[in-house]
């Protein structure tokens, strides 16, 4: 049996959202195929009947900025990002996300929007753009919509375009202001698994020695990309310090839900090093603040 019936290539988002929405179910976007073909010939995702591939629409695939924001098509690829100047002076941790991702080869093809729209817990790129208060845009047929990256996930694998003729067009990541940094790190196993074992990003805003704002996300530590609301809440407008980072530590490991993952990792393990990689990523973005 084939594993898609009809293949598209839309010119523009209108006709993209045309085909989605005629084309019987079930029908899937594709960018990079990164992910979506290893699915789809290993059996891993059911057969469909249409793949809509997006990358030759042109309007998603640039890197511009516009008033206070970089905004970053959907079709994007990770090399893309890295190379971008706006994004190398605006974003470190997007830049520090997307650099790590696969090899060359693999970050040559895939996407920022196939790394968001597959909604993995711990997707790299997708980790560093949360915790930069970026805007995801969604078009559908009654045209385009803003919303948080916060609210764009609802299970493991799973996001609020499910079962809907909409996708994702673009990202709206906030230029970067004085006194304001951001890091990505993670951990990895070293023969090439395509997800990490665990990866944090975090921004910060400095007043002087005090923590004015801070975002903080873990992957994985939850069903959905993880923010760490609780110990943002707790550092803001504490003096930045070995004592308040020990604070902070204690507070991720009360609020991130890690899990045992075969391949991976087990959960004890990921709560051993997530205090020393955050740690490491906060001490990183705080002196990016000066
Ligand atoms: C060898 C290898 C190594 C990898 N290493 C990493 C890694 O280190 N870190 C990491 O995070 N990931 C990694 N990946 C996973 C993958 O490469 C990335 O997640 C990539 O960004 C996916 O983008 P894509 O364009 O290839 O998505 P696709 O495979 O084209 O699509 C993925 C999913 O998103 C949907 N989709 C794609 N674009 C849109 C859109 N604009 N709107 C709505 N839905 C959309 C598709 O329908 C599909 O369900 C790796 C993959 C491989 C094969």
């Amino acid at each position: 049996m084939s594993i898609w019936k009809e293949y598209y290539q839309p010119r523009s988002i209108e006709e993209a959202v045309a085909v989605l929405s005629s084309s019987p179910a079930p029908s899937n976007i594709i960018a990079g195929g990164t992910d979506l073909m290893l699915d789809l010939n290993q059996g891993n995702h059911p057969p469909v009947n249409a793949l809509i591939d997006i990358t030759e629409i042109e309007e998603l695939k640039t890197i511009d900025v516009v008033n206070s924001e970089i905004i970053i098509g959907a079709c994007v690829t990770h090399n893309q990002i890295v190379k971008d100047q706006n994004v190398q002076n605006n974003a470190d941790a997007l830049i520090e996300a997307c650099g790590l991702i696969g090899g060359p080869q693999v970050r040559n093809s895939a996407t920022i929007g196939g790394n968001v729209a597959h909604a993995l817990p711990a997707a790299d790129g997708t980790i560093g753009l949360l915790s930069l208060n970026t805007e995801v845009e969604i078009a559908s047929a009654t045209g385009k919509r803003r919303i948080p990256i916060t609210e764009f996930f609802v299970g493991p694998g799973r996001s609020i375009l499910e079962g809907k003729a909409e996708f994702v067009t673009r990202f709206f990541v906030p230029l970067k202001k004085a006194c304001q940094g951001s890091a990505f790190k993670r951990i990895m196993r070293a023969q090439g698994i395509a997800l990490p074992i665990l990866n944090n990003s975090v921004w910060i805003e400095r007043d002087g020695d005090l923590i004015k704002e801070v975002r903080i996300s873990i992957g994985p530590a939850g069903p959905t990309p993880f923010r760490a609301a609780n110990t943002e809440a707790l550092l803001r407008g504490e003096i930045f310090s070995d004592e308040t980072i020990a604070l902070a530590q204690q507070s991720i490991l009360g609020e991130a839900k890690f899990r045992t993952s075969p391949r991976r990792a087990t959960a004890e393990y990921r709560r051993q090093l997530v205090t020393e990689l955050f740690r490491n990523t906060i001490i990183q973005a705080w002196q990016r603040t000066f």
